[in-house]
């Protein structure tokens, strides 16, 4: 089926791929919906506007006749403000499930991320999708992501959408703004003597083209049928590395 698609956050680093996958494999209809905007192609439509205001987004998504929605937007994870987390990732994207339900949009893909199963000190091994949230979050990016999360996953069937959610881990490669910004800084402030743990440790990272393919797959193959919708999916790439 040939769909219009919204990628919210589409100038950010996973949204850019996503946005290049789609133009690489011949798509004509791509939207890009963010606050910024950092790219300009002459094949995509782009609205720049704050996804926590409802009308904003509702705009985009009507006069766009948006079919496929993939909302990849979050603050930056940098632990400034608790009330944007709060403000973007919850009633932002409560705006959003609410103008796809308003306008008939069949599939939204929604960006989490695997630290909405973390607690900050458990043990996580061989973790998979029947895995809990805790009953307490490290942070409040990690519970505003869940919570995200939890209103996309409970809004599948309303009104004929189908949603589903997927959680890479840390995210790495090119055009990337934060992982390895993030480590030349504290390399820069000399915080790496310190460790925690023996260095037995194991993380997943989740490569961007990787992460990319998925949101991809995702938008296509979301169906009843198949038992993805209203499903969330950790995404990795397979073996992890010690940490
Ligand atoms: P990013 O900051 O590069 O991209 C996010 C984009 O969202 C930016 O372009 C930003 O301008 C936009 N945005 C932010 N607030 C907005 C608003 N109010 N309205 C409209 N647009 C807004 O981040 P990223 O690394 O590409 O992350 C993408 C998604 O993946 C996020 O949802 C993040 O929580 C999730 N995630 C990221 C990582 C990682 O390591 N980068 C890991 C797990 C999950």
């Amino acid at each position: 089926m040939v769909e219009n698609y919204l990628i919210i956050g589409g100038d950010g680093f996973v949204g850019r791929w996503i946005v290049e996958m789609l133009i690489k494999r011949g798509e004509t209809s791509i939207t890009v919906f963010d606050i910024v905007q950092r790219y300009f192609d002459k094949e995509i439509k782009h609205y720049q506007g704050d996804l926590s205001n409802y009308d904003d987004i509702n705009e985009c998504i009507k006069k766009e006749n948006i079919t496929a929605v993939i909302h990849t937007a979050s603050p930056p994870h940098d632990g400034k403000s608790e009330e944007l987390f709060w403000k973007v990732n919850v009633e932002g994207t409560k705006n959003v499930i609410e103008a796809c339900i308003n306008n008939g949009v069949k599939k939204l893909v929604y960006t989490s991320s695997s630290s909405v199963v973390y607690d900050g000190y458990s043990e996580l091994i061989n973790t998979d999708e029947t895995a809990p949230y805790p009953e307490k979050h490290m942070n409040v990016y990690n519970e505003t992501k869940a919570a995200g999360e939890k209103l996309v996953l409970e809004a599948n069937g309303r009104n004929g959408l189908l949603t589903c959610a997927l959680r890479p881990c840390g995210i790495f490669g090119p055009n990337d703004r934060q992982a390895i910004p993030g480590f030349i800084k504290v390399m820069e402030l000399g915080q790496t003597k310190y460790q925690i743990g023996n260095n037995e440790n194991f993380v997943d990272w989740t490569y961007v083209e990787n992460c990319a393919y998925a949101h991809v797959l995702a938008v296509d193959k979301l169906s009843v049928e198949n038992q993805t919708a209203g499903e969330a999916f950790f995404i990795t790439n397979g073996t992890p590395v010690p940490f």
